[in-house]
């Protein structure tokens, strides 16, 4: 079960183009800094706003990859007036980081209007997309617009039926952000759900890394929520990759732990408080896992609802593999415990238990 496999090895081969920051990238990535750090201070300072949003512009995506639940191939892009309307709400929050995700972000025609929205409400604008509609001038739109950061997961070396999110088609991709991108950029490598060569993940962190990326590896939840223990050849490759990205993982080591080893967590998810999931509809839900929970308008929801869901304990939040939520939540974990059960949404359900879509 050798980690250097020939994908690796020719991946390895591919000329490396390393970022050289220009003078106007490094200030763009200083004042993010102090924007970021403020941000915490707030959220440190109070616990009467949500501190991340996702939201979802485009359910539509131009991949199929088997294991999400997050996308169709059908639906229209959100009207920009809705979504702006939107943005304005999560503002009104005083929401700290809005990440725009889906379906496809990129195939929604006025994404840069969304996203400079999101900068004139005060919020750090980030974006999820599977990268294959970049483009250098796309890029340089979204660097005009004001985005942040961006996250592309790459699921596997070369496409299978599984995913076509792969090394070989979005090298392209990387290049031109490489070369063109003023915003951050995170590639996040997985394994579990279904990935077949769990060293593929090692080389797509070796490449983001090489690349001037930061890079990132998770764990796919399957749609059923259901924890499973890392096999052993995923187990060595996690190893290694967490190795490799070090800085990014130190806060939140026992949290990932228990997931890779299929164990149980113990803590506090401010889902519905400090972390929002708005989808296309402009309803506010506790995560892309939890959708219908409390499954209300984004546009009536106020800050007596951010506090009393601070408060509520969910009962999904031990085998829960969502780490975005858990980081989020991370900002308050030693303070509030949280005294509530009442779940708004949960009434059709038995005895309040959440029940994780598929
Ligand atoms: S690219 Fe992303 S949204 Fe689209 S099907 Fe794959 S995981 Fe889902
Ligand atoms: S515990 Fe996990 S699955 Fe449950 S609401 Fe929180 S983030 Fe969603």
């Amino acid at each position: 079960m050798a980690l250097e496999t020939t994908t690796a090895r020719q991946a390895a081969k591919r000329p490396t183009v390393k970022r050289s920051s220009t003078s106007v990238q490094r200030w763009k990535a200083v004042t993010r800094k102090l924007r970021e750090l403020g941000s915490i201070g707030s959220a440190l300072a109070s616990t009467g706003h949500p501190y991340m949003a996702h939201i979802v512009p485009m359910r539509r995506c131009n991949l199929a990859c088997t294991y999400c639940n997050e996308y169709d191939d059908f639906s229209d892009p959100v009207p920009v007036d809705e979504m702006l309307r939107r943005i304005d709400d999560l503002g009104r929050l005083g929401t700290s980081v809005i990440t725009i995700s889906g379906g496809e972000p990129l195939l929604h025609p006025e994404l840069d209007q969304i996203i400079a929205r999101i900068r004139k409400t005060g919020a750090i604008a980030g974006m999820i997309t599977n990268g294959y509609l970049l483009m250098p001038d796309r890029i340089e739109r979204l660097n005009k617009a004001g985005l942040d950061h961006m996250q592309i997961s790459i699921d596997n070396v070369m496409p299978d039926d599984v995913s076509k999110k792969s090394l070989k088609v979005l090298d392209a991709k990387l290049k031109m952000l490489a070369e063109y991108a003023d915003f951050h950029v995170n590639i996040n490598s997985v394994v579990g759900g279904g990935i077949a060569n769990p060293s593929d993940a090692l080389t797509v962190s070796e490449r983001a890394l090489g690349l001037g990326f930061s890079s990132t590896i998770g764990i796919i939840h399957d749609g059923s929520g259901q924890l499973k223990p890392l096999g052993d050849e995923e187990r060595a490759v996690w190893d290694k990759v967490r190795n490799l990205t070090r800085r990014s993982y130190s806060r939140f080591n026992h949290f990932q732990e228990a997931i890779a080893n299929g164990k149980p967590n113990d803590w506090r998810c401010r889902a519905g408080s400090r972390y929002l999931y708005i989808c296309e509809l402009g309803l506010v839900h506790y995560c892309s896992q939890q959708r219908g929970y409390p499954g209300v308008p984004l546009s009536g929801y106020q800050t007596a609802d951010v506090k009393r869901e601070f408060l509520t304990e969910k009962s999904c939040s031990p085998n829960c593999t969502i780490s975005c939520v858990h980081q989020v939540s991370y900002i308050d974990h030693w303070r509030a415990p949280q005294t509530s059960q009442i779940t708004p949404g949960a009434s059709s359900h038995d005895a309040g238990q959440l029940v994780q879509i598929r």
